[in-house]
């Protein structure tokens, strides 16, 4: 989607520090991390938000969590937790407007968020 920032980081017009990547996902360093470890993952293809998740493209989420999983382990939080979220519309918290699950770690996450 010619508009979208994550689109862009995909295409590589915005660079990014990238910790993985393959046909479908792309995962690297938010920008502005809330926490030591603070790291997106996103479908390669331009999905809105949770909002549109369905049958056809759902075996996405799957995958994601997948590599979150491989993640966590590699940067070794996995053993002392972390959190994935998603912001979906407005109330959600949403401000980029391509699917992405947020993975922070690396300090005692507060509950519940603001
Ligand atoms: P949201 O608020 O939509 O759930 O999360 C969007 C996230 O994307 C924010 O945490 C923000 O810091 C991050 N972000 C926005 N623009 C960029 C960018 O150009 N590069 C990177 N790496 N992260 C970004
Ligand atoms: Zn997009």
């Amino acid at each position: 989607m010619a508009d979208c920032i994550f689109c862009k980081i995909i295409n590589g017009d915005i660079p990014s520090k990238k910790i993985y990547e393959d046909d479908k996902v792309l995962a690297f360093h938010d920008i502005s991390p809330e926490a030591p470890v603070h790291f997106l993952v996103i479908p390669k293809e331009h999905i809105v938000s949770a909002n549109e998740i369905n049958e056809e493209n759902s075996k996405i989420i799957a995958h994601i969590f997948i590599i979150i999983n491989k993640i966590v382990r590699e940067l070794n939080v996995a053993d002392a937790g972390y959190r994935i979220i998603n912001n979906c519309g407005t109330d959600g918290g949403q401000t980029v407007g391509h699917m992405h699950f947020h993975i922070l770690a690396g300090r005692n996450l507060k509950w519940p968020p603001g």
